[in-house]
């Protein structure tokens, strides 16, 4: 899932949750370790965790999005939307978005260093070590795999 998909999936997440448009940016943030995603209250926007646009974390991300657009909402309605006030406990339960950050290893795990591509089905594969491309090959189905992302030498 790229940044325009995630900006579509916010907006309609928004829509049918909300009932509210989503009118600012999301951006993907691939920093993050413990976190899935944070609003800034300055500009509106909003990071989601990058480790959780893989396939296998979507239930995951979809409550990491109600989870920030409950935030997004009762500020720009200008109630609250902190996690201890009354107004974000009610809405979050309604919405169904997720109360933590979900834990998918990131606080045990070494950071990742690399993330390897399947060119054919674009599954991914975060690595803390490098993998030899040449040999190793996507697991579901069986695809070359490619470096999109090096952390580590930059
Ligand atoms: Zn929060
Ligand atoms: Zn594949």
């Amino acid at each position: 899932m790229n940044e325009n998909e995630l900006q579509k999936l916010v907006e309609n997440i928004s829509l049918k949750y909300f009932n509210r448009p989503f009118v600012h940016c999301v951006k993907i943030n691939n920093r993050m370790r413990t976190t899935g995603g944070r609003y800034f209250l300055t500009d509106h926007h909003i990071d989601i965790n990058g480790h959780f646009l893989l396939p296998q974390y979507y239930d995951d991300l979809i409550g990491i999005i109600k989870h920030e657009l409950t935030h997004y909402h009762l500020h720009l309605l200008g109630l609250g939307y902190k996690h201890q006030n009354r107004d974000f406990k009610i809405l979050l339960a309604k919405v169904g978005g997720s109360r933590y950050a979900p834990d998918i290893g990131l606080r045990n795990k070494r950071k990742i260093n690399y993330v390897y591509e399947c060119i054919q089905c674009h599954l991914r594969y975060p690595r803390v070590k490098r993998v030899n491309t040449a040999r190793m090959r996507c697991g579901k189905c069986g695809g070359k795999l490619k470096m999109i992302i090096n952390n580590k030498e930059k």
